[in-house]
């Protein structure tokens, strides 16, 4: 059997499924084939976003900071409490609930836009033709199509010291279904999901030790937020050990010891549960045909130009598959801007303008470049900071920590990078996001009026800073 299209997508996360509904919208015959299954084997689609990334991950993240508060922070506010525990069981059903109702939104706007979801796993056979095969490897469809966008995400990075079992040592997926709360977890990996995940059961009860093998706490954020990032970890409970190698994991009577050596000196740490958060790959093994024609580089990233076209003109990729950031607003962005091209418009995605954020207690989020980065291009900045702790709003919600740090172009103003960590700044970056993307100056938001009482008075503030003359604090 041979179905035409005019495009193909293979993969329905983020990048895949957003691309599909823009190109249905654009008018353009769409079929999209996803591999994806949920813990029941059913197809389910949302890629690892809506199925084992982003969204359970938030949803767990919010139970424990919910619990969290109520342990900790509740009774500064005067509300008092017996008996409080944690449902692990229910905190699961809730995550579970939530990913069934998006997954199953997807495949309703499938429908809705007449989109074809194909189940299986899609090969590129040739510049206009798809092979679909089956769990055991038979190929049960092809289809062909005008154009074809490669959206294939990325799975967890292995590593040969501590390999995966499913039950003491995990990846992102598993650690996101523990039946019950470890009472001792080690984490490898102090990036974005062993901070995230170590977050989740540490305040739920886990004595919680992280290795990381550089020597520098989240090397990728600004060095001021990084820094009391660490501070506040290590203060909820977070052992973040730096400059740690694992050489080996040992079973024993109640879980594994992990083998690690710290400044050459060699060390054990006795823990329940593993979670192995070192990195992802893009998931491209398996998806071109020997002579696709499709280059892949040395990692397994398919290579593209600014546009996301691949080798072959009218074969595209997005998201982790290529190069720049893993995050789902990228892929959904380059996704959109592929079907646009397709159906001949023109599209345009700002690479400087991708906020970042991690969602831990405090929320560290960015937009653009750090204070670090531009100096080492030589470029001279000029800096403004404001701290929560400076706005009413903060105080009044008991999370007065943290700050905005703004940086931008010693002679021209505009806005190179703003940096946060503090209450709701998942929230506050997009409108940082928004002003570098009309490249505006600091002076800008300077002179945007902000609400009172808000938390984005602290950007506002900031931007004053910049020009030392910030009215909350002395510059
Ligand atoms: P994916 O979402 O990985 O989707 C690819 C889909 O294609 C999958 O369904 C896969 O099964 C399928 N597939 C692969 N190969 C084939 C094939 N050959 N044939 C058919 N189907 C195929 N990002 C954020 O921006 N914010 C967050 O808060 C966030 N939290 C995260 C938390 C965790 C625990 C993890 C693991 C990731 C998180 N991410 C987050 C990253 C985010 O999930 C990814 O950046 C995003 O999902 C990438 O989208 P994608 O469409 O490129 O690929
Ligand atoms: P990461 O790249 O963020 O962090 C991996 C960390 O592991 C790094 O600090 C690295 O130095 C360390 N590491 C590597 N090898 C090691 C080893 N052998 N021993 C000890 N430490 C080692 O990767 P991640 O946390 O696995 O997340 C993968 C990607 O998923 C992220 O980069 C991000 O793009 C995406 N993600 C985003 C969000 C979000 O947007 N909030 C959340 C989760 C994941």
């Amino acid at each position: 059997m041979l179905d035409n299209y005019d495009v193909i997508v293979i993969g329905a996360g983020p990048g895949g499924y957003v691309a599909a509904i823009r190109c249905a919208q654009l008018g353009l015959k769409t079929a999209c084939i996803d591999n994806q299954v949920n813990p029941q084997g059913e197809p389910s689609l949302g890629g690892t976003c809506l199925n084992v990334g982003c969204i359970p991950s938030k949803a767990l993240l919010d139970s424990s900071e919910q619990f969290y508060r109520l342990m900790h922070q509740f009774s500064l506010h005067g509300i008092r409490y017996e008996n409080a525990f944690m449902d692990v069981d229910a905190m699961q059903e809730r995550k579970r609930g939530i990913v069934n109702g998006l997954t199953g939104g997807i495949s309703q706007l499938f429908k809705a836009n007449g989109i074809t979801s194909v189940h299986g796993f899609g090969r590129l056979m040739s510049r206009n033709a798809v092979n679909v095969l089956d769990r055991s490897g038979q190929v049960t469809a092809t289809l062909s199509a005008r154009d074809i966008i490669l959206a294939p995400g990325s799975v967890p990075v292995e590593i040969p010291a501590a390999p995966i079992d499913r039950e003491f040592v995990v990846d992102s997926t598993g650690a996101l279904e523990f039946s019950r709360v470890p009472r001792r977890l080690g984490v490898i990996g102090a990036g974005v999901i062993g901070l995230e995940l170590g977050s989740v059961w540490n305040r739920l009860g886990s004595e919680v030790v992280i290795l990381e093998a550089l020597d520098e706490f989240l090397s990728i954020a600004d060095h001021e937020v990084a820094r009391e990032a660490k501070r506040r970890f290590t203060r909820q409970g977070l052992d973040i050990q730096l400059g740690s190698r694992v050489s080996k994991v040992e079973y024993g009577a109640e879980g594994v010891i992990l083998h690690y050596a710290r400044k050459d000196v060699s060390r054990t740490v006795e823990v329940d549960r593993v979670i192995i958060a070192v990195g992802r790959r893009p998931a491209t093994e398996g998806l071109l045909a020997a002579d696709s024609g499709v280059m892949v580089d040395g990692s397994g990233f398919v290579e593209v130009d600014e546009n996301c076209r691949t080798s072959i003109r009218n074969v595209w990729a997005v998201g982790d598959a290529v190069r720049g950031p893993m995050l789902a607003h990228k892929g959904s962005e380059e996704g959109m801007a592929v079907a646009e091209r397709i159906a001949g418009g023109k599209a345009h995605v700002d690479f400087n303008c991708v906020p970042w954020v991690i969602y831990t207690s405090p929320e560290i989020a960015w937009v653009g470049r750090t204070e670090r980065q531009l100096k080492e291009a030589g470029r001279e900045v000029s800096t403004g900071s404001f701290p929560f702790a400076a706005t009413g709003r903060a105080r009044a919600m008991e999370e007065a920590y943290g700050f905005v740090k703004m940086i931008a172009d010693k002679s021209t103003d505009r806005l190179l990078g703003v940096h946060m960590i503090g209450p709701h700044v998942s929230e506050l970056v997009n409108e940082c996001v928004l002003a570098m993307e009309f490249q505006a100056s600091s002076e800008d938001l300077a002179r945007t009026i902000h609400a009172h009482p808000t938390l984005s008075e602290a950007v506002h503030e900031a931007a004053l800073a910049v020009d030392k003359r910030a009215i909350h604090r002395a510059n």
